[in-house]
């Protein structure tokens, strides 16, 4: 009897739906633009060769330098709440591996995305080569600050821990934007959404514990 031997791709393939099954929706991931765009992007891309069979598990991992690739959960959430149209100008800070910069450029037409550390950057524009996605524009540098030339923008997700939420990236907010970040010190952080009405008024909302990486600067 001849058995077929898996292919990595086809079990990445499986575990990306697995990921999808088990982990977003339960837990009420529900966009289909978000949930279309997580099971596209091939997550072991962004690991490095050791770690890819962990590539989807539950959980954020070391991606080197300190920092973190987020768990897929807190991804696909963190889209979701952005609640992000074609068209929407988009800017994200913490580019990181360029994970979450991947999802993005699915939902949106371009990406601006920020990150402190070069070589992390580069790391994630050779990710993002290797996908052949090429619609983003990635700056080293301190996205505290946001990216005053290119303001305002539409859509602000920041995937760094900022003990209060960082004015300049309100100020960037175009009328009817969304900024999402977590926001507080380590060990009390709330998932928070900001949002700029069509009249300019701001409104904050928490809407849950979460744990990242502090955002360096500010
Ligand atoms: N987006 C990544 C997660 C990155 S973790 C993913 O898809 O998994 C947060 C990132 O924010 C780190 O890479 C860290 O270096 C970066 N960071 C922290 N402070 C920053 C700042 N002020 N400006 C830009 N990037 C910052």
């Amino acid at each position: 009897m001849t058995t077929l031997q898996q292919t990595p791709k086809d079990s990445y393939a499986a575990a990306r739906r697995e990921m999808i099954a088990r982990q977003l929706l339960p837990r009420g991931i529900s966009d289909a633009r978000v949930l279309r765009a997580m099971g596209e992007v091939p997550r072991e891309i962004f690991l490095p060769a050791q770690n890819r069979s962990r590539a989807y598990d539950d959980g954020a991992q070391a991606i080197g330098d300190g920092q973190t690739i987020s768990q897929p959960y807190v991804v696909a959430w963190m889209s979701e709440l952005l609640q992000a149209q074609a068209h929407h100008k988009t800017l994200e800070i913490g580019t990181g591996c360029g994970y979450q910069t991947a999802v993005l450029c699915k939902l949106v037409d371009h990406v601006y995305t920020i990150e402190r550390i070069a070589r992390l950057a580069e790391g994630a524009q050779d990710n993002l080569r290797t996908l052949k996605l090429s619609n983003y524009s990635l700056r080293v540098g301190d996205g505290s600050r946001g990216w005053p030339e290119l303001a305002p923008f539409d859509r602000i997700l920041c995937a760094a821990a900022p003990a209060g939420i960082p004015p300049a990236l309100v100020e960037q907010l175009a009328p009817g934007g969304r900024l999402v970040l977590p926001v507080g010190p380590q060990g009390r952080q709330e998932m928070t959404v900001v949002m700029r009405d069509e009249q300019g008024a701001v409104n904050v909302e928490q809407r849950g514990p979460v744990a990242f990486v502090p955002l360096i600067g500010g």
